[in-house]
């Protein structure tokens, strides 16, 4: 049997309406001769009554803190919650459905609470469901230690059940459905005129989440692109398949178009703070010296740059004072600029390109927006731009590279 995965998230469950087309795309799915697993998230967004960020605000608000693992408890019923609900509107609509937690459909994680990781699937039980004829529907978001204690799997954790499911299964397609049309040339909440993209591979789109773009967690990309199993980012409006995510060898339909094209998409993380550490004369174990204090005190630090000057990198704003304290005790004398936002192109096709950094300066020299910084990959082109530049560089750089003219094939 077919085997497909589909994962509806936050917003895709949020209302009854939305939830009645999640029905519909589940009757698709039977109707492609497929067994289905609809993988859900808790319903809607922070402030909705039974979404995660909700069930957080409790605990903050009660000003008293929570274990982690009483937390993962709180935390794993919204999840059920959404899938009992929907799992009573496939029973008025006559298919036959089964709701499994996490650790019932065999999900076993180690005991990081809160962000745990998957060890392995013990699929059994939901192969022994599909064999049935049910569709069986799956908290996401959740696993089970071996012990039998409930897991979570921290920010975007529904899209790693999916994916790790699909790997498990050997399933045909994971379908990742959300409130955008697939995969975008940029946040078109940043860009009004971002475009949906046919098709991206796997590294694409990792680069792109990693950079900032939410749209689906890393994790769940890097574990599909284990044994191959394509996704798909789809609408919960639309029956358009989306953009279809796979690695580009084997699996591409349009893979000229992958490789044709220079930018794939541009995301942007803001909240960035760039430090600047100065070298002293002849000091040549800096770097070193520097490095291994942000690493002994927990702090990742990202966009190194190192010279015969100094060493250049940024880290989050949230722990730029302590990266300061830590640096002056070590008799430094760090430069901060706070506030500030990286902006990433990610394309596959520009590896070796003459010319792009030099068209990237150009879109943003005519907003006058500074280039604190810039770093290349064969992928990626990042560059540092103050926070108050953010948008307008991402704008820019999106309409310099005409990717309002990507879009799917209808
Ligand atoms: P879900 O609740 O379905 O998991 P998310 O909010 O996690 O949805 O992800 C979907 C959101 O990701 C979109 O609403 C969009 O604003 C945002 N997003 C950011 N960058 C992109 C991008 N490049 N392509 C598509 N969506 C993006
Ligand atoms: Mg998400």
């Amino acid at each position: 049997m077919k085997i497909r995965v589909q994962k509806f998230g936050g917003t895709s469950v949020a209302t009854l309406e939305r939830r009645q087309r999640v029905v519909h795309h589940i009757q698709q799915a039977i109707e492609e001769g497929c067994g289905v697993v609809a993988v859900v998230s808790a319903m809607g967004r922070k402030g909705d009554p039974y979404a995660t960020d909700t069930f957080l605000n409790w605990i903050t608000e009660n000003g008293q803190s929570l274990s982690p693992r009483e937390q993962d408890l709180l935390l794993s019923c919204g999840e059920i919650i959404s899938a009992s609900t929907l799992s009573s509107l496939l029973n008025r609509e006559g298919i036959p459905n089964t709701v499994l937690t996490g650790g019932q459909a065999g999900i076993i994680t180690n005991d990081n609470y809160n962000n745990a990781q998957i060890l392995t699937i013990n699929p059994k039980r939901v192969q022994e469901e599909l064999k049935q004829g049910k569709v069986v529907v799956l908290a996401g978001f959740q696993g089970q230690t071996v012990d039998g204690e409930t897991t979570t799997l921290g920010r975007g954790g529904s899209d790693t059940t999916a994916t790790a499911l699909g790997v498990a299964l050997n399933a045909d397609v994971v379908d990742i459905f959300t409130d955008v049309e697939g995969v975008m040339t940029a946040d078109p909440r940043i860009v009004e005129d971002a475009a949906p993209l046919e098709s991206v591979t796997y590294t694409e789109i990792c680069n792109l989440a990693f950079q900032g773009a939410k749209v689906i967690h890393p994790r769940a990309v890097e574990l599909a692109m284990q044994t191959n199993v394509p996704i798909r980012v789809r609408s919960i409006n639309r029956d358009h398949p989306g953009t279809l995510v796979s690695s580009t060898h084997e699996q591409h339909r349009v893979a000229s178009e992958v490789n044709d094209r220079l930018i794939t998409g541009i995301t942007q993380m803001a909240n960035v703070t760039q430090i600047k550490v100065p070298a002293g004369e002849g000091q040549y174990d800096l770097q070193l010296k520097v490095f291994k204090a942000m690493a002994e005190n927990g702090i990742s630090v990202d966009f190194i740059n190192i010279n015969p000057s100094g060493v250049i990198y940024t880290v989050y704003d949230h722990v730029a004072d302590q990266a300061e304290t830590i640096l002056r005790s070590m008799d430094l004398k760090p430069e901060l600029l706070r506030g500030c936002a990286k902006v990433s192109l990610v394309g596959a096709g520009i590896a070796g390109v003459p010319g792009v950094m030099s068209e990237i300066a150009e879109a943003l020299t005519r907003e006058d927006i500074p280039v604190l910084q810039s770093a290349d990959s064969h992928t990626t082109i990042w560059v540092l731009v103050p926070g108050e530049d953010m948008v307008k560089a991402v704008r820019s750089l999106h309409r310099k590279f005409d990717l309002h003219k990507a879009h799917l094939t209808s």
